[in-house]
């Protein structure tokens, strides 16, 4: 059993915000607010050709499931995958390997033989590029994996939408700890119910939250909604 209940698990999602702006993850989560832009439509149009695919199929050596719900009570995560493929690394037989940490290298899916190695893909929009927020959350799928099926997941992939291009992810310690790290963090802030204080940078460009955010306006410790209230109250 980990360390969050099921009534404490946060989105998963909420992962790639914190690591982009911590304000941001708050103005999702605390405040309730969302904004697309065309960064974001075109993100949920591709996630939507996703889902819309077929949700488990066979290619070759490799069982392909969409959409499948996971989480982990040790990150306080839950969230939707994207794809996970199951990989074949042994056609029968029993898989004794394991690794350091007591978990098998692969495991047996129903209904097949063999033995199956777990690989999250993860979609994201646009030209190929690393991402720490992006790294993150795919790691925390992984982690998810690794508590649900009992067994290790050590890479994963990101699919650039503009390159139609995988780009690999290997789970080492560092991106482990990193994406625990945030995880704990996230709840910190979550828990605190405190909006950060709102601090304009290039970035902010790019934001789908800019026009609800108004960094260059509302940089106080203020959330959006007594900023709001607190400027209405004065029109009136
Ligand atoms: S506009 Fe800037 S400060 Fe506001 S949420 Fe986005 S990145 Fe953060």
């Amino acid at each position: 059993m980990g360390i969050y209940t099921e009534e404490e698990l946060l989105p998963l999602s909420l992962i790639q915000h914190f690591l982009f702006c911590e304000r941001r993850a708050a103005l999702v989560q605390i405040e309730g607010l969302w904004e697309d832009n065309l960064f974001t439509v075109e993100g949920t149009h591709l996630h939507q050709k996703v889902d819309d695919d077929l949700p488990v199929e066979s290619r070759g050596d490799v069982r392909i499931t969409r959409g499948l719900m996971l989480r982990s009570f040790n990150l306080g995560l839950s969230g939707k995958a994207d794809v996970v493929e199951f990989q074949l690394v042994s056609e029968g037989g029993t898989l004794s390997s394991l690794i350091p940490r007591g978990l098998a290298m692969a495991i047996p899916l129903p209904s097949v033989s063999g033995f199956w190695r777990p690989y999250p893909v993860d979609y994201k929009r646009g030209r190929m590029r690393h991402e720490e927020g992006f790294e993150a959350q795919l790691c925390a799928q992984a982690i998810c994996l690794e508590e649900m099926l009992g067994c290790v997941v050590p890479e994963g992939a990101i699919y650039y939408g503009k390159p139609h291009r995988r780009l690999a992810v290997v789970f080492d310690e560092v991106l482990r700890a990193k994406t625990s790290d945030a995880a704990r963090r996230l709840h910190e802030l979550v828990n605190s119910d405190r909006t950060p204080q709102a601090r304009y940078e290039k970035k902010c460009e790019s934001c789908s939250m800019l026009s609800v955010c108004m960094p260059k306006v509302t940089g106080s410790r203020r959330s959006v909604k007594g900023y709001m209230a607190t400027a209405l109250a004065n029109v009136t």
